[in-house]
């Protein structure tokens, strides 16, 4: 041993595409590859895919394959991080109880020295890259919120997260704010994902057009119509858009809310493609959000926009290869 190893390697699994990439312990890419995901073709040639990029992205690097401490794997959930086994991701079908932890260890094995391979909850690795490098660097108790096509979640207390028994804790997309509420993709009613994310903001706006009420939005097509262009059209102050937005941030404002008496965190981290408009959705969710929290606790938190950026995924496997590593020692 000529010394720690200090790099990692992070793959990102997601329903439209398969990342890569290499980092030291700030968090710094030295190395990124991005492919599509191709989920068509099932677990197993995605894995072969998986492997062969990250074979690249390390010689890319520049790293040595036997520097490479840890790598960390971050995938929809649910999954299970004690046996490394990916349960049923909603996002990749087929995926039925895949050992992916044991497949990367076998397949690694060779190249990069038998380092330790670990899984993580995409929006859990999300919120650890964001308290090792990103909008939460120095913060002990923060909460981190992934708004885009869904909304995840992830926790971290006393500087650690917080994982529940299988590493799922955190569905925070999946609080019932409304107990008769709308349906949710999950199975559950009034989840905040089912009114809040990118998917349901533009479907209210189809609901409230297709219902007849006028919009400048009625000249797109409604495919063309998604969360980007609600909140467009409601900073020019169409009144239908304005209505969406209105109803979105009040919504998110009464979740973060929540988010703040449940945990007592010093701050919430905002990110996902949604909060790209800045603060058009910051400042009216802090607003009610800190109206709603209790006031000794509303005192104490902040509510900002996440700062890694679309290689989240990526930074996020990383920071859970690193977080894993120290939890282990
Ligand atoms: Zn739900």
């Amino acid at each position: 041993m000529t010394g720690a190893r200090r790099f990692f390697l992070g793959l990102d699994i997601g329903g439209t595409k398969l990342a890569a990439g290499v980092a030291g312990d700030d968090g710094r890419l030295l190395s990124r590859e991005v492919i599509p995901a191709r989920r068509e073709d099932g677990p197993e040639t995605m894995i072969e895919r998986l492997v062969a990029m990250g074979r690249r992205v390390v010689d890319a690097s520049g790293v040595a394959p036997s520097d490479i401490a840890a790598t960390g794997v971050s995938c929809g959930g649910p999954l299970d991080i004690r046996t490394g086994i990916v349960r049923e991701p909603t996002n990749l079908p087929g995926w039925i109880d895949v050992p992916l932890v044991a497949r990367l260890t076998t397949d690694f094995a060779d190249f990069l020295g038998g380092g330790p391979v670990y899984l993580e909850n995409d929006a859990n690795a999300a919120a650890m890259a964001e308290h090792r490098y990103g909008a939460g660097r120095g913060v002990r108790n923060l909460v981190y919120l992934t708004i885009s096509t869904g909304i995840g979640g992830g926790v971290i207390l006393d500087d650690r997260i917080v994982e529940g028994e299988s590493g799922n804790a955190a569905e925070i997309g999946h609080m019932s704010l409304c107990h008769d509420g709308w349906a949710c993709p999950c199975g559950s009613r009034g989840c905040l994902e089912a009114f809040a994310s990118g998917t349901n903001i533009a479907q209210r706006a189809h609901d409230r057009i297709a219902a007849g009420e006028a919009s400048s939005l009625t000249a797109f097509e409604t495919e063309a119509i998604t969360s980007r262009e609600v909140a467009e059209a409601a900073r020019a102050g169409d009144p239908l858009a304005c209505a969406v937005w209105d109803e979105t941030v009040t919504v998110l404002g009464a979740g973060v809310g929540s988010i703040i008496n449940l945990f007592n965190p010093r701050l919430v981290i905002l990110g996902g493609g949604v909060t790209a408009v800045g603060d058009q959705l910051i400042v009216p969710v802090r607003r009610i959000a800190l109206e709603r929290a209790f006031p000794s606790m509303a005192a104490e938190v902040d509510v900002v926009i996440a700062q890694l950026g679309a290689d989240i995924g990526i930074v996020g496997a990383v920071a859970a290869a690193q977080a894993r590593l120290e939890y282990s020692r």
